[in-house]
C-alpha cells in the first residue's frame, strides 16, 4: 500500500489527520439500486426478529427485568426537545426538525447497543446447537432452555469474543446465564470496571496490552483450539449485524405509536457511533430496508479511529488501518476504540450509508453534561458521538451540499433526527462522576 499514492487520491486523508472533518459517501445512490448488490434480504431480519421472539421466553425467565416488555430487548424512543434548544445556543445552530434519542443506553442485560447484536448471536448458536442434537423442537416453549438439563449440557461448550468493553458484557452475560464457559479478550482500551463487572458474573477476562484488532486475535486463535468452542467473530459476523438490524423494525413501530410518518416530506435524519462498523451497519441496512431513500443514516466516529470511514473512502475496507495513515487509534470513547473496520460491513453500505461524520474527544464530555443537564440523561462518551453530526447537519457547508443535492434543504421544517445512544446504563456511580468532571 503506497499511502502517499492514497494521500494524493484522497486528499480528505491529509485534512483526518489534522481536524474532525466530515465525508459524503460518492457512492450513495437510491435504494433500489443500492439493493442490488447486497445478499442479505428483509426475510434475514423477519428470521433474526422470529428468533428473538422464541427466546423471549427464557429471556424473562433468565433477566426478570424484561417481563413488563413480554422478553423484548428493546429500547424507548425519547424526544429531547431541551436538548435540541441546548445545543442550538451552544453550537449557533438552528435546528429545525424534531430531536429524538433512541435509548440503547437503556437496553435490558448489558446497557448497550451490543445486547442487540451480541445476544441475538449467542441465542442463535445456541439454538442451532440445540436443535441439532434434538434438545429442544422450534415450537417448545424456550423457557426450558433455562433447565439445569440444557445448562448441563452448554457447560460443556466454550464461547470467545475479543472486545473493547461492551461486547464483552453482552456476550459474557448472556453466555454465562445460558451455562456456557466464556472467556472475553480484551484490549487495553477496556475499561476496568467492566472487567470486574463480568469477573464478578462468572466470566473470564483476558487482558491485553495492545489494541482491539490484536484481542479478536488472540480470542480467535485460542477458540480455535477447542472444537467444542465458537468464536464470536466481531470483524465478519452476519449473525450480529442481522441482530442489530432488527432495532429498525422495532423503530418503525415507535414512530408509528407517536403519529410520525416518514415520507419525501418528512425526511429521517440518523446519526449512530460506529466502532467496527457492525453496530451502526446493521442498524442502517435495518432502516434503509424500512424507509428506503427517506431514510438518511451518517456513522459517527473519533477523529483518532475513523476506521470505517477511512476503509469505506478508499474501498480498501478492513486492508487498511487508521495507523498505516498515520492516526494513534486512541480515544476514549473505548466502544468506538477500532483501527481497523469489519470486513464486510463497508461492502453492504458501500451505496446505503450517506456519509460520515469525526468527533474529538473533548466534545463527547461537553455532549454528555449537556444531555445530563438539559434532559437529565446519562449516556457514556462513546455514546455521545451522535449528536455530534446532528450539530454538523445544522451547522456545516458540507452538509449543506448533502440537503441540496439530495433536494432536502425546504424539509428540514419537517425533518426527524435521531441521535442513536449505544451505551451508558450500567456505568458505575463513582465512574460517572468521573466522567462528569473530565474536561479535555
Ligand atoms: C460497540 C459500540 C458502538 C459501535 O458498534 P460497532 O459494531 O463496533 O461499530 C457504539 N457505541 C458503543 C457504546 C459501543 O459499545
Amino acid at each position: 500500500m503506497n499511502i502517499e499514492e492514497l494521500k494524493n487520491n484522497y486528499p480528505l486523508i491529509k485534512k483526518m489527520l489534522l481536524e474532525e472533518i466530515i465525508w459524503l459517501n460518492p457512492d450513495y445512490s437510491s435504494y433500489d439500486k443500492a439493493v442490488e448488490e447486497i445478499d442479505l434480504s428483509m426475510e434475514d431480519i423477519n428470521d433474526a426478529e422470529d428468533r428473538l421472539k422464541r427466546f423471549a421466553p427464557f429471556i424473562m425467565k433468565k433477566f426478570p427485568e424484561t417481563i413488563s416488555v413480554n422478553g423484548m430487548i428493546e429500547s424507548p424512543l425519547e424526544e429531547i426537545e431541551n436538548m435540541k434548544v441546548n445545543l442550538n445556543q451552544n453550537n449557533k445552530a438552528d435546528f429545525k426538525g424534531r430531536l429524538f434519542l433512541k435509548e440503547d443506553n437503556n437496553l435490558a442485560i448489558a446497557g448497550s447497543v451490543k445486547a442487540r447484536g451480541g445476544i441475538y448471536e449467542i441465542l442463535k448458536y445456541s439454538e442451532d446447537l440445540l436443535l441439532k442434537n434434538n434438545l429442544i423442537t422450534k415450537n417448545d416453549n424456550y423457557e426450558k432452555i433455562a433447565d439445569s438439563k440444557i445448562k448441563n449440557f452448554f457447560s460443556e461448550y466454550s464461547i470467545h469474543v475479543g472486545s473493547t468493553g461492551n461486547l464483552g458484557l453482552s456476550i459474557g452475560i448472556i453466555s454465562a446465564a445460558l451455562g456456557y464457559h466464556v472467556t472475553v479478550h480484551m484490549s487495553m482500551d477496556a475499561k476496568q470496571w467492566k472487567k470486574d463487572l463480568l469477573r464478578s458474573k462468572g466470566v473470564n477476562v483476558m487482558e491485553y496490552a495492545s489494541d482491539y484488532s490484536k484481542a479478536v486475535e488472540e480470542g480467535r486463535k485460542l477458540s480455535e483450539k477447542n472444537p467444542k468452542s465458537y468464536f464470536v467473530d466481531d470483524e465478519n459476523s452476519v449473525n450480529l449485524f442481522l441482530g442489530y438490524s432488527v432495532a429498525a423494525k422495532r423503530l418503525v413501530k415507535q414512530l408509528e405509536d407517536r403519529k410520525i410518518k416518514i415520507d419525501k416530506e418528512h425526511p429521517l435524519f440518523i446519526f449512530i457511533p460506529c466502532g467496527v462498523g457492525g453496530a451502526p451497519g446493521g442498524i442502517t441496512f435495518g432502516l434503509k430496508k424500512m424507509f428506503k431513500d427517506n431514510v438518511h443514516c451518517f456513522f459517527v466516529e473519533p477523529t483518532e479511529a475513523p476506521c470505517v470511514l477511512l476503509g469505506m473512502m478508499t474501498k480498501l475496507n478492513n486492508s487498511i488501518s487508521v495507523q498505516d495513515i498515520g492516526l494513534t487509534g486512541k480515544t476514549c470513547a473505548d466502544g468506538l476504540a477500532v483501527g481497523r473496520p469489519s470486513k464486510f460491513v463497508g461492502k453492504i453500505m458501500k451505496r446505503l450509508l450517506s456519509g460520515d461524520i469525526t468527533v474529538p474527544d473533548n466534545k463527547l464530555y461537553d455532549y454528555m453534561r449537556e444531555l445530563l443537564n438539559s434532559e437529565n440523561i446519562f449516556i457514556e462518551p462513546s455514546s455521545c458521538a451522535a449528536f455530534h453530526g446532528i450539530v454538523k447537519l445544522n451547522t456545516d457547508p458540507v452538509f449543506k451540499n448533502y440537503l441540496e443535492k439530495n433536494d432536502l434543504l425546504d424539509k428540514m421544517e419537517n425533518s426527524y433526527s435521531i441521535a442513536w445512544a449505544t451505551g451508558g446504563s450500567l456505568v458505575p456511580e463513582d465512574i460517572k462522576k468521573e466522567y462528569i468532571n473530565t474536561y479535555l
